[in-house]
C-alpha cells in the first residue's frame, strides 16, 4: 500500500501530531469532538520532509494524495475550486509539531482568479467583499509565494486612499478594488517578469512548496534555535475552506484565551474585529474590541464561544488559544493550541485546575515548565517600560538589576558600605573578586562563560550576571568602556537582565519577585512526588538559609575555597601560600583555622541536621596571590623612585613567588586533591575545623554528619591517601574533643579517568558527586573559562552542537561517561549515594537524565531549588508514566 502522506480532518488515526504538527492535529481532534471546524486536510511532515530530501520537489505520490483530497473537500462542500460559478476557497496554513506563532507562512483565500470573482460576488450578493477578497489574495500570495515585498502594495494603496481621500481602507468600493486588483497584477509583471496565475491548481500546488519552503525560513530557523527544537521535523501543511469574518456586520474574526495568559485568571480573554478576516486583527490597522464586548454584540455567538472555549479546556486540560472566525452570524473554530502563559499564569492555572477537578496534580505538576519559574525568584524589569538595549552577553544568571557602574571589587565593596547601589563590571572575575560580586547588585564581564567565576558564583548568590559580553571595551585605566560609539563612564547608571543577558542605559523601574501561596502549594504537590532528593549548592549560612526556605533538603556543595576569599582572610590565606617553610605555612592555617571552624559551626546550626557535603579546596593557589602584572609594575615604579631596598626587595621576592606558582593549565594544573597531595597539611586544617565544629555543635544538641568530598580525583591511590588523612583527623578530633561522631567519606567524580575507573574509586567511597563542570571541560577538552566567549556560542548557532554542553548535559558523550560512572561504582560498593553538582544539576534535561541513572540527588543553587524540585517531580512522573506505557504529550 503506498504510504499515506495526506489526512482528511475526520479520517480515523488522523490524531498524531508527530505526523500532523500540532494544529492539523488539533484540527482533525475537533472535528471528531463535532465542533464547527471548516473541513479540510492536513499533508504531514513527511511529505515535508521528502520534499526536502527529493530537493524541494513535491512527488507525484503526493501531488495525487492531494488531489484526491481535494475531491473529497469539494464533495463534501458542494464547492469546486476554480468554478466560477460556485468557487471553493481554501486557506492553506503552516503547522509544526511545536507551536511556532508567526513563523512559517499562511495564504487565505487561494482560488480567486477572474473569473471565481465574480463567481464569489454573485453568490454573496456583495461585490465589494468579493473584490477585497480577491486583493487580499494577490497581496499575501505575491509575497509569501512570488516573494514580492509587501511594501509594493502596502504603497499603491497608501497612494489610492490618498487620491481618493478616504481614511482606511473600509472606504474602498467594490470599484475601486477592481482598480487597486489591476494594478497589483502589474506590479506582479513588473518585478516578476510573470503574469500572476490565474489557475486555482497551480496557485494550490506554488503554495503547499512556499509553506514548506517557510520551516527553513531566518525567523524559523532562529525561533528553532531559541526554543531547541530539532530542524528535522518538517512542518505539516493545512488547506481548509475559507470561512469568511468580512462578509457585512454580522461576521467577525477574534482570538481567544480560555484563561488570562498574564494572571492565569479564569476568565475569557481576548479581542476580536467585526467584519474584518484574520490578518487586519494582527496588522493593527483597526484596534480590536475586548472579547467581553462581543456579548453585547453577538450574544448568541458569545454564548456558544463559551461554551466551545469551556469544552476544548475540558478536552486539552489546558489553557487553549483559539482562533475563530464569524460568518453572517455562525460561529467556526479555525485552531486551537496550548496557550503561551507567565509562569505567574501558569502556575495559578495548574493550581486551579485541579481545584476544578479537571486535571490531577500529577498532570498539573507537568503543566508547568522549570525554566520559567526562574522568573519569579528575582526581580524583573517592567515589561511595560520602553527599553533601548546597548549589549547583550550570555544570561550566566537570571533577574535584573540598577546600579552604578564600577569597576573594582574593592570600590564596590566601600559604596555600598555607604548605601549606593553598583554593578561591578570587569573583564573577567577572580576569586579575590567575591567581596565585589558580593557588594554589587550585579555583576557582568567581558569574558568568560556559563560556569565562569563570575557566572557560578553569582548565581550560587542568586545575583544577576551577564558574562562574555564581548561587544563591551572596557578600559580599566580610563574607568570606563565604549559599546561601538557609546561611551559608559565610571557612575554612569546602567540595568541589566541576567535572564535576557542584556544591558540598557540608565535606571528602569523594576518588579518585585512574586512567591504567592499557589507556587507554594504547587511545590508541595511536587515534593508529594519526588522519587529524588534536591540539594543546594551554598557555602555560607545565609546561602543556606535560604536553600532551606526554598526546600533544599541539604547541602550537595559547600565550596570551601569561598570561605577562604573573604577580605579580612585573603592576607592570612596569602602567607599561608607565600610560606617558604612548613613552619610558616603551619603557623599562617593555625591563624586559619579557628575562622573555618567558625564558618561550619555556623552552617551546621542554620542546617539543623540536614546532610552537608563539604568540598575540600579546590582552585590552584595562585588564584589567591596579587596579580603578576600589578606586581611588576609596582616593582619598576619603586625600582624607578630609588625607594627603599627592603620595600622593594619584599615586592620582589612575593613577584618571584607569584611567578613559581604560575602555571601554563592552571585548569589542569596544581588543584583539587593534588594540592593536598603536595601540601597535606592544608587538608589537615580544613578537616581539624570541620571536626571540631562537629563536636561543638554535636555538643549543642544538633545533629551534624558532615560528608566530606575530594575533589578532582582522577586514581584511586589519590582518595585512598585523602582518605587516611580524613579518618587519621577523625581519630585525633574525637580523642581530643571527647565527642563521637559520624562522617563520610567520598569524592568527586570529575574527570574521565575517574568515571572510567569508578568500580575501583568507589571502593574508597561512601558517595559520589558528579561534578559536570570540570567533567564536560575536562571530556571535550573545552576551557569551561574561554569556550563560551570563543566558539561555543558559535558551534550552537550553526548546529554544530544541540546544546551548550556547560548548561544542559551533553547525555551522549559526558552524560555516557556520568552513566559508566553510576553503573561501576554501584557494582563495586552497592551503598555508594549518587549525585550531581555541577551547574547542571539545576537544568531540567539534565535532572531527567540523573534521575533516570536513579541518582540519590541533584544539587544546585539555592534559587534554582524551586525550579530542580518541580523538574525531579516531573522526572519521576514521566518515568512511572514510560513504564506504564503512557508517553505523556508534550506541549
Ligand atoms: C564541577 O566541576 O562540576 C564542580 C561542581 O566543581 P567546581 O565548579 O567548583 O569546579
Ligand atoms: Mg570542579
Amino acid at each position: 500500500m503506498d504510504k499515506k502522506f495526506v489526512f482528511m480532518f475526520d479520517q480515523a488515526g488522523s490524531s498524531e501530531k508527530e505526523l500532523l504538527g500540532g494544529k492539523g492535529a488539533n484540527l482533525a481532534e475537533m472535528t471528531r469532538i463535532g465542533l464547527p471546524v471548516p473541513y479540510g486536510f492536513t499533508i504531514s511532515t513527511a511529505a515535508c520532509n521528502a520534499y526536502f530530501e527529493a530537493g524541494q520537489v513535491i512527488s507525484s505520490q503526493v501531488e495525487m494524495q492531494v488531489i484526491e483530497a481535494l475531491q473529497t473537500l469539494e464533495a463534501k462542500t458542494g464547492k469546486r475550486l476554480g468554478d466560477p460559478t460556485n468557487p471553493l476557497l481554501v486557506s492553506v496554513r503552516s503547522g509544526a509539531v511545536h507551536s511556532m506563532p508567526g513563523m512559517m507562512d499562511t495564504v487565505l483565500n487561494l482560488g480567486m482568479n477572474d473569473e471565481t470573482v465574480e463567481g464569489m460576488a454573485e453568490l454573496t450578493n456583495n461585490s465589494r467583499f468579493a473584490y477585497d477578497s480577491y486583493r487580499r489574495f494577490i497581496q499575501m500570495f505575491s509575497n509569501v509565494v512570488l516573494g514580492l515585498d509587501n511594501y509594493y502594495f502596502e504603497r499603491h494603496l497608501e497612494d489610492t486612499r490618498e487620491e481618493k481621500g478616504y481614511h482606511s481602507d473600509t472606504e474602498l468600493t467594490a470599484e475601486d478594488w477592481k482598480q487597486v486588483i489591476k494594478e497589483f497584477k502589474t506590479i506582479v509583471l513588473t518585478y516578476t517578469k510573470k503574469s500572476f496565475p490565474e489557475d486555482p491548481r497551480e496557485q494550490l500546488f506554488l503554495t503547499i512548496n512556499a509553506v514548506f519552503d517557510s520551516w527553513n525560513n531566518q525567523r524559523a530557523v532562529l525561533y528553532r534555535r531559541l526554543h531547541h527544537i530539532p530542524g528535522h521535523l518538517g512542518t505539516a501543511v493545512n488547506i481548509q475552506s475559507m470561512v469568511f469574518g468580512n462578509m457585512g456586520e454580522d461576521s467577525g474574526t477574534g482570538v481567544a484565551f480560555t484563561r488570562n495568559p498574564s494572571t492565569g485568571e479564569s476568565e475569557l480573554y481576548g479581542e476580536y474585529l467585526i467584519n474584518a478576516q484574520g490578518e487586519d486583527v494582527v496588522a493593527g490597522i483597526r484596534t480590536p474590541q475586548p472579547i467581553a464586548s462581543l456579548e453585547q454584540d453577538m450574544p448568541d455567538v458569545y454564548q456558544q464561544l463559551l461554551e466551545t472555549c469551556q469544552l476544548l479546556e475540558n478536552h486539552y486540560q489546558d489553557m487553549q488559544d483559539i482562533e475563530f472566525t464569524v460568518e453572517s452570524g455562525k460561529l467556526f473554530i479555525l485552531q486551537t493550541r496550548t496557550g503561551k502563559r507567565t509562569a505567574q499564569a501558569a502556575i495559578r492555572i495548574a493550581v486551579e485546575m485541579v481545584r476544578e477537578n479537571i486535571m490531577d496534580k500529577r498532570h498539573a505538576l507537568l503543566r508547568v515548565d522549570p525554566d520559567q519559574l526562574d522568573q519569579l525568584l528575582h526581580h524583573r524589569i517592567d515589561p511595560e517600560h520602553n527599553l533601548t538595549k546597548l549589549a547583550a552577553g550570555l544570561p550566566a544568571s537570571p533577574g535584573a538589576a540598577t546600579g552604578q557602574v564600577v569597576f573594582d571589587a574593592d570600590e564596590a565593596e566601600v559604596l555600598s558600605k555607604d548605601g549606593k547601589k553598583v554593578i561591578l563590571v570587569r573583564p573577567e572575575t577572580t576569586p579575590e573578586d567575591i567581596h565585589g560580586i558580593v557588594a554589587s547588585q550585579a555583576t557582568i564581564t567581558s569574558r568568560g562563560g556559563m560556569t565562569s567565576h563570575a557566572a557560578v558564583v553569582a548565581r550560587g548568590m542568586g545575583k544577576a550576571c551577564i558574562c562574555g559580553c564581548e561587544s563591551l571595551k572596557i578600559n580599566l585605566d580610563s574607568k570606563q568602556f565604549n559599546v561601538e560609539s557609546t561611551t559608559v563612564k565610571h557612575g554612569d547608571t546602567i540595568t541589566i537582565d541576567g535572564t535576557t543577558g542584556e544591558i540598557f542605559l540608565g535606571e528602569i523601574p523594576m518588579i518585585e519577585p512574586e512567591l504567592s501561596d499557589e507556587f507554594k502549594l504547587l511545590l508541595s504537590w511536587a515534593d508529594e512526588e519526588t522519587k529524588m532528593g534536591v540539594r543546594a549548592n551554598a557555602d555560607n549560612s545565609v546561602d543556606a538559609q535560604k536553600a532551606l526556605e526554598f526546600g533544599a533538603v541539604g547541602i550537595g556543595l559547600c565550596r570551601t575555597e569561598h570561605m577562604f576569599m573573604d577580605s579580612s582572610r585573603i592576607p592570612t590565606v596569602q602567607s599561608m601560600i607565600l610560606s617558604e617553610t612548613m613552619e610558616e605555612r603551619k603557623e599562617a592555617l593555625d591563624k586559619l583555622l579557628p575562622m573555618q571552624q567558625q564558618d561550619f559551626e555556623t552552617i551546621f546550626e542554620t542546617m539543623q541536621g540536614h546532610p552537608i557535603t563539604i568540598r575540600l579546596l579546590d582552585p590552584p593557589l595562585h588564584e589567591f596571590l596579587p596579580d603578576k602584572e600589578d606586581l611588576l609594575i609596582e616593582v619598576t615604579k619603586l625600582q624607578m623612585k630609588n625607594a627603599d631596598a627592603s620595600e622593594l626587595q619584599e615586592k620582589q621576592n612575593i613577584l618571584r613567588k607569584v611567578r613559581l606558582l604560575e602555571e601554563s593549565n592552571p585548569m589542569l594544573g596544581l588543584r583539587g586533591c593534588r594540592l593536598a597531595m603536595i601540601h597535606p597539611e592544608i587538608y589537615e586544617m580544613q578537616v581539624k575545623a570541620i571536626f571540631n565544629a562537629t563536636a561543638n555543635v554535636m555538643k549543642r544538641g544538633i545533629k551534624v554528619k558532615p560528608e566530606i568530598m575530594i575533589p578532582l580525583v582522577s586514581h584511586v591511590n589519590e582518595l585512598k591517601e585523602m582518605r587516611q588523612l580524613v579518618n587519621q583527623m577523625a581519630e585525633q578530633a574525637k580523642d581530643e574533643t571527647g565527642q563521637e561522631f559520624d562522617y563520610q567519606i567520598g569524592t568527586m567524580i570529575e574527570t574521565p579517568r575517574a568515571a572510567l575507573t569508578a568500580d575501583q574509586i568507589a571502593e574508597k567511597a561512601d558517595f559520589f558527586s558528579f561534578g559536570t563542570n570540570d567533567l564536560t571541560q575536562t571530556t571535550f577538552g573545552y576551557s569551561r573559562d574561554d569556550a563560551e566567549g570563543k566558539f561555543l556560542q558559535h558551534y550552537v548557532e550553526n548546529n554544530v552542537l544541540p546544546r551548550n554542553p556547560f548548561v544542559s548535559l551533553d547525555q551522549e558523550g559526558v552524560g555516557k561517561l556520568v552513566e559508566s560512572g553510576v553503573e561501576l561504582g554501584r557494582k563495586a560498593n552497592p551503598v555508594l549515594k549518587t549525585g550531581i553538582c555541577g551547574e547542571h544539576g539545576g537544568e531540567k534535561e539534565s535532572i531527567q537524565f540523573c534521575f533516570d541513572l536513579g541518582m540519590d540527588y541533584v544539587s544546585c543553587s539555592p534559587f534554582r531549588v524551586p525550579s530542580a524540585r518541580l523538574a525531579a517531580a516531573q522526572a519521576t512522573i514521566r518515568n512511572e508514566q514510560r513504564k506504564a506505557m503512557k508517553v505523556p504529550q508534550y506541549n
